[in-house]
């Protein structure tokens, strides 16, 4: 079979994530979570003791950072050097962290290689805010997955609740709507669907429903036959 690969844009807390992976594992391809890449920069920004929302200082450490994605078992992992920061990564500081650095445009073309790498030798769902627009403007499929603010903050905040987190809901919807506004409105690859994408608008759906749309999409273009 050719390399497929299927592009999943859309801003914070559509689903994307747990989607993408679900529509992945039912066509038996990998699934790429390219947010895990601006978060792991992100956290090592933070972990030198420097400013994410600087970005001489995000691009001071593009020197020396060492970042790569493996995939053990069929699942992706975010390593930094030798270090899995897969769980790291998820913490509420990384959110912002990463949303601040991939503003910088050499942060993104830093790891527009990486990305393309991969989907030029696997079939792939990959996920992310440019994959339609710039990182895989040929992919076969593209998908622009939303849905209400208010929704989106709703399933992020029962998640971190999940999670022990104490955040309350009305910081999750602020943070969600300052990272709505910082990745639609960046000068370098802003968060914005293709034109040739199938919007998918999860507000009203369940988990079950906006995975079945998906993957209706994907069976509809009859790649996996
Ligand atoms: O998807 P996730 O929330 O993990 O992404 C973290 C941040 O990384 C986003 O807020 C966005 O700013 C950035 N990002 C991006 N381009 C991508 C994936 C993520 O700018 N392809």
């Amino acid at each position: 079979m050719n390399v497929i690969n299927i592009a999943i844009d859309g801003p914070s807390g559509a689903g994307k994530s747990t989607i993408a992976k679900r529509a992945a594992s039912r066509f038996g391809i990998i699934y790429v979570d390219t947010g895990a890449l601006y978060r792991a920069i992100g956290v090592n920004v933070l972990r030198q003791g420097l400013d994410t929302a600087d970005p001489a200082q995000v691009e001071e450490t593009l020197k020396t950072v060492e970042i790569s994605l493996r995939f053990i078992g069929g699942e992706q992992r975010v390593f930094l050097r030798d270090e899995d920061v897969s769980e790291a990564i998820r913490r509420h500081e990384a959110s912002m962290a990463a949303s601040n650095v991939s503003a910088v445009p050499a942060v993104r073309e830093f790891l527009f290689g990486l990305q393309k790498d991969i989907a030029r030798k696997n079939s792939c769902v990959m996920d992310g805010r440019d994959i339609g627009t710039v990182v895989l403007p040929d992919a076969q499929i593209k998908i622009f997955l939303t849905a209400s603010a208010e929704v989106r903050a709703k399933r992020r905040f029962d998640e971190l609740r999940a999670k022990g987190s104490s955040e309350t809901y009305g910081e999750v919807l602020e943070d969600m709507i300052k990272r709505d506004y910082n990745d639609s409105n960046r000068a370098v690859a802003p968060l914005r669907q293709a034109d040739d994408a199938v919007l998918i608008d999860t507000t009203g759906l369940t988990l079950e429903q906006s995975v079945q749309a998906v993957i209706d999409v994907i069976e509809g273009r009859k790649y996996f036959l």
